[in-house]
């Protein structure tokens, strides 16, 4: 390079920034603690009457992290910074759930221990704390590394002693309010478990059982029988039958008695006669129609061998009796069925059925299934052997009509995914219907998000009557009740469970298992010590994390609720049945002990659900299917970039959390989100490319001081168009995402952010700016140009701020100083909303901006034809004309207010444009061409009508028209090249001199005049020399040969720089001269 080239060069602005292509990992630990910092920061500065609680739902305290807890906290966190860069106070504290079933599980698997072998539960305790403290540990380490920010020193845990005392205070309230009670009732119970289970910790699942017909003798005459006759009932649950207590049947029936050859007389319904003679291969006489009612004064017999209160049984009415399926008889056993329970109330407190369920904790029978002969069915489970045993003995004894599988959806333990029973055992109930009203009253001040969670919520509340929050389980937190040694009678009063939480508060929760059972510590003043035991149930894990909202509460105040204690809680839909249920049951529970005259509030403002995270074809991850993903894998890329085979070169690594949070952003988190590589590789690309809008904004800023702003009244001048439109375009984009981004649809608000980068800001702004950025000297022009930049960057900052955190702190690093001393740090802006004249209409611009996106694209697709044949290299190096159809120079038809040549060029970054009334000649052409193509398509359109009505058969007729119109379309862009080929030549000729010319037309959609104009452009060769400075080709030839040529720009911005040296180097000699 000659000395005079590297002048001109030493004479550019060329940007300079360090921003790196990727995040150093080094760099990324720094970014991640500052989440902390700003937590504090906040929680400092920002005022306290305007805070913002989101209260962590606890995830639970066991197993590696996964994509649905990236899901989950990564959106809570977009959302607290959401709130924080409106300038709130953001209250976030994280908790964990740590009791429960499966932690407990762990610790026994963990020291080789199994259920049964009476293991000491203060061992059990001792493992299953260890198991989730460390759990607990890994997960925060996890959460932090994603950028998550949140007052990680004060996390909560179920398993806090702070927490347990809470948690007694609140149902020391409950019991206050005479809503816990115990009783003996059939409850669902694992066996796998060896627990009772609430309806939560339930799922569904096809399961193939043995459907029985059985026989029930009644000694009774019925309808004038002088031989024995049988009530035929269908069960599904064989091994229910030796608890067998009543049957029922429904009033309102016709019954029949009929005979079969091989199983004498029976009862059925007589709309299940078909299914009965089915089920009996042959056809039953009719002997008799009984009515209903007829039959309620019957009593009946099952087997002697299931005990004497199998004998002389009720037959009575139940709803339930339907004429869908069965026999219309139903077997009732009260100890195994809910409804059954039910039905039976009046019998069962007139004593004259028991709740008999002769099944222990592991499913197997007891000696009372078959007290005369326990051998034949006691240890047996009932699920297999059990229900074999009975129906062999049903066999032997003549009372099984039939069997055969059924497959059916039956409950299974949601943790074991074994099948559940129901069995009658003594349980802690809440009487949450006494809750009921208040609940469904207090979510009509709560605002769901999604709409539908309302519905949803009040229909788990409302067919909710019990809830059984008693386990059978060493690890959770006691229920506090003393048992008489003698009576078994259960004290749970207030005043007890008080001296037990001091007692607790005194000792730690442990001592409640390692105290001598005969410590009179825990017994209140007022009982003998000596006849009273502690219980062993603890408390439902779903109590346990219900009662977190005590943690936002001041409980020792007696009824200070008057609000929502959080803004909002955010989890998955799945805890509508759950958590959600569980902590609005129990805050309006202890707001009604407090105060049961006033009203009561759910403890949510706003109630957030997110769906479940699912693989590329929809399907939900798991081990068995090996379709896991996890946040690591999103982390790097699905498919990361090979390193290169050389061995050599830079091995790209992962770009960091950010492109896990930006994954959890990009999905509708209201529905299920997906996982492919699809998405993963687009969010990649995304992030990549804000990197790459970053690096350019800091390195044309790098210059650049806040103290030169322009406001918009200086930028209405024509010259300066280009960059009100860029401005205004920031402005509409900002305004949509700061709504969006309110309403947490960050989905939406990331998707118009990408599309204004690709549209507005790369392929135009950014290009446009570049000449004046690069080449300008002190011009207003330029100082315009970095006030939009600025404002771009900044606002950049706020939109992806909350979503990309960590990206934001990096742009902040490299941030030239004069910029941060001016904005300060983008986390702790807020960010207002911008000034409305930048929103300011520009007249025309909505139509004139499709055209100019138009014009620029046929632009492009004419230099990528010259490029094609090496004829263009720089887009500066050509000259634009834009033909327009009717173009009236002196009405300015295509120009919005204040276009001028110069923003045409800048926009199209081309050395040269013009807008001309085009060649009158070529315009005919494309009309001609335009015509015949319609013409040629409304045929065509005959053509398809004619065949649809005569309605020949699809097929060989649709394909051929199909084909038909895919050589058209060939034909149509083979006239198209042709004429363009044309158009050109005839430009070239009438040039002399030059070499080539593309050409591309568009037609314009005007919104106002009523059709189409058509535009052509042409694509030339420089009519001038290139400047040697700035590269565009608009300098004339130099006089001396070595003197480089410079455009008219470039001669006065060269011109002050010389004479800006020469009145330095004066200076110097001076100086020198006075020394
Ligand atoms: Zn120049």
């Amino acid at each position: 390079m000659n000395e005079a080239l590297k002048f001109l060069k030493s004479t550019l602005r060329l940007p300079s920034s360090k921003f790196p292509p990727r995040p150093p990992p080094e760099a990324l630990a720094k970014y991640i603690s500052r989440c902390d910092d700003l937590y504090a920061w906040q929680s400092r500065e920002r005022p306290a009457d305007d805070t913002f609680t989101l209260h962590d739902g606890p995830p639970y305290a066991n197993g590696d992290l996964h994509v649905g807890h990236a899901l989950n906290k990564i959106t809570k966190d977009i959302i607290c910074r959401t709130k924080l860069a409106q300038g709130k106070r953001v209250n976030y504290v994280p908790g964990w759930d740590c009791h429960g079933l499966p932690i407990e599980l762990k610790a026994f698997e963990k020291n080789g221990w199994e259920r049964g072998q009476g293991v000491d539960p203060v061992k059990i305790r001792g493992a299953a704390r260890g198991f989730a403290a460390k759990a607990v540990e890994k997960q925060m380490k996890g959460f932090r590394s994603w950028g998550v920010m949140a007052d990680w020193a004060h996390h909560w845990k179920t398993m806090d002693k702070e927490f347990e005392l809470r948690q007694l205070t609140v149902f020391k309230a409950m019991v206050e309010n005479g809503l816990i009670s115990r009783r003996h009732k059939p409850v669902f119970w694992s066996p796998s478990s060896q627990t009772a289970l609430a309806e939560a910790e339930i799922e569904r699942d096809w399961h193939v059982s043995t459907a029985a017909l059985v026989k029930f003798r009644i000694p009774a005459l019925v309808g004038g029988s002088a031989e024995p006759v049988h009530a035929v009932i269908w069960t599904t649950t064989p091994w229910t039958l030796p608890a067998n207590q009543a049957i029922a049947i429904n009033q309102n029936f016709k019954y029949l008695l009929v005979r079969s050859k091989k199983h004498g007389n029976m009862i059925v319904a007589h709309s299940r006669l078909q299914y009965l003679n089915e089920q009996l291969e042959e056809e039953a006489e009719i002997l008799k129609v009984i009515p209903g009612n007829d039959l309620l004064d019957c009593t009946y017999s099952g087997l002697s061998q299931f005990g004497e209160d199998a004998l002389n049984r009720p037959i009575i009415h139940a709803d339930f009796v339907t004429e869908e399926d069965g026999t219309g008889l139903v077997h009732c056993a009260p100890g195994h069925g809910e409804d059954d329970y039910y039905a039976l109330q009046e019998f069962i407190s007139s004593g004259r059925v028991a709740i008999k369920a002769p099944v222990n904790d592991k499913g197997e029978y007891t000696d009372a299934a078959s007290p005369a002969e326990p051998s034949l069915l006691a240890g047996k489970y009932v699920f297999d052997a059990g229900n074999k045993a009975v129906l062999d003995l049903l066999r032997s004894e003549n009372a099984l009509v039939s069997t055969y599988n059924f497959k059916h959806k039956y409950p299974i333990d949601w943790r074991t995914k074994k099948p559940i029973m129901i069995r009658a055992t003594a349980q802690w109930f809440a009487d949450v219907s006494k809750l009921k009203g208040d609940v469904l009253a207090s979510l009509d001040d709560v605002s769901f998000i999604p709409g539908t969670g309302k519905s949803r919520l009040q229909s788990f509340v409302d067919h909710r009557n019990e809830w059984c929050i008693s386990r059978q389980r060493a690890w959770g937190v006691p229920i506090p009740a003393l048992y008489h040694k003698e009576t078994n009678d259960a004290v749970l009063s207030s005043e007890s469970i008080e001296h037990i939480t001091n007692v607790v508060r005194e000792r730690g929760i442990d001592a409640w298992w390692s105290d001598p059972p005969n410590d009179p510590a825990w017994v209140m003043p007022g009982l003998s010590a000596e006849d009273y035991v502690r219980g062993t149930d603890t408390m439902d894990v779903w109590f346990d994390s219900g009662t977190s909202w005590s943690l936002m509460a001041n409980l020792d105040a007696r009824n200070t609720q008057t609000k929502a204690l959080a803004n909002v809680y955010f989890e998955g839909s799945d805890q509508h049945r759950g958590w959600f249920q569980s902590s609005i049951l129990t805050n309006i529970a202890f707001q009604k002990a407090m105060n049961p005259t006033t009203k009561a509030y759910a403890p949510f403002a706003e109630l957030v659900t997110h769906g479940f995270t699912l693989d590329g074809q929809g399907k939900k991850m798991s081990k068995s299917i090996g379709n896991v993903v996890s946040p690591e894998q999103i982390i790097a890329g699905l498919t990361p970039q090979p390193p290169k085979a050389s061995g050599k070169g830079r091995v790209l690594h992962p770009l960091g959390p950010d492109a896990l949070r930006l994954w959890a952003a990009t999905g509708d988190w209201t529905s299920d989100v997906t996982i492919s590589d699809k998405v993963v590789t687009n969010v990649h690309k995304s992030l990549d490319k804000y990197r790459v809008t970053f690096k350019v904004l800091l390195g044309m800023l790098s210059d650049f001081n806040p103290q030169k702003l322009v406001g918009v009244d200086r930028m209405l001048d024509n010259g300066f168009l280009i960059h009100r439109i860029a401005l205004l375009q920031l402005g509409e984009v900002v305004e949509r995402v700061r709504h969006l981004m309110h309403n947490y649809e960050f989905h939406k608000a990331l998707a118009h952010i990408n599309e204004y980068l690709a549209k507005s800001v790369s392929s135009f702004y950014l290009e446009s700016v570049k000449d004046s950025i690069y080449c300008d000297g002190d011009a207003l022009r330029r100082d315009v140009a970095q006030t939009v930049l600025y404002h771009i960057f900044c606002q950049l900052q706020h939109m992806l701020g909350p979503i990309t955190p960590l990206l934001i702190e990096e742009t902040y690093d490299f941030t030239p100083e004069a910029i941060k001393d001016f904005a300060g740090h983008p986390h702790q802006r807020v960010w207002d909303p911008v000034s409305e004249e930048w929103l300011r209409d520009i007249a025309g611009w909505t139509e004139f901006d499709s055209h100019m996106m138009q014009i620029n694209t046929c632009v492009k697709a004419a230099q990528e034809r010259a490029r094609a044949d090496k004829l263009l290299g720089q887009s500066l190096a050509c000259e634009v004309e834009i033909c327009l159809e009717g173009y009236d120079v002196n009405a300015k038809d295509l120009t919005p207010e204040h276009m001028n040549i110069s923003n045409w060029e800048d926009m199209l970054v081309v050395s040269k444009v013009k807008i001309s009334s085009g060649n009158e000649e070529v315009f005919d052409q494309l009309k001609a061409l335009r015509s015949a193509r319609e013409a040629e398509e409304a045929n065509q359109r005959a053509v398809n009508e004619v065949i649809q009505r005569s309605n020949a058969t699809e097929g060989n007729e649709l394909e051929l028209s199909e084909s038909d119109a895919k050589r058209r379309e060939v034909f149509w862009d083979e006239e198209r090249e042709v004429l363009k080929a044309a158009i050109a030549r005839q430009d070239v000729n009438e040039h002399e001199g030059q070499a080539w010319a593309f050409c591309e037309w568009t037609e314009l959609e005007s919104a106002t005049t009523e059709g189409r104009a058509l535009a052509y452009v042409l694509v030339r060769p420089p009519s001038e020399d290139k400047c040697a400075r700035c590269w565009r080709y608009a300098a004339s030839k130099p006089a001396g040969a070595d003197t480089p040529a410079l455009c008219g720009r470039c001669q006065g911005v060269v011109g002050e720089i010389r004479s800006d040296q020469a009145k330095i180097e004066e200076n110097e000699k001076k100086q020198a001269h006075a020394s």
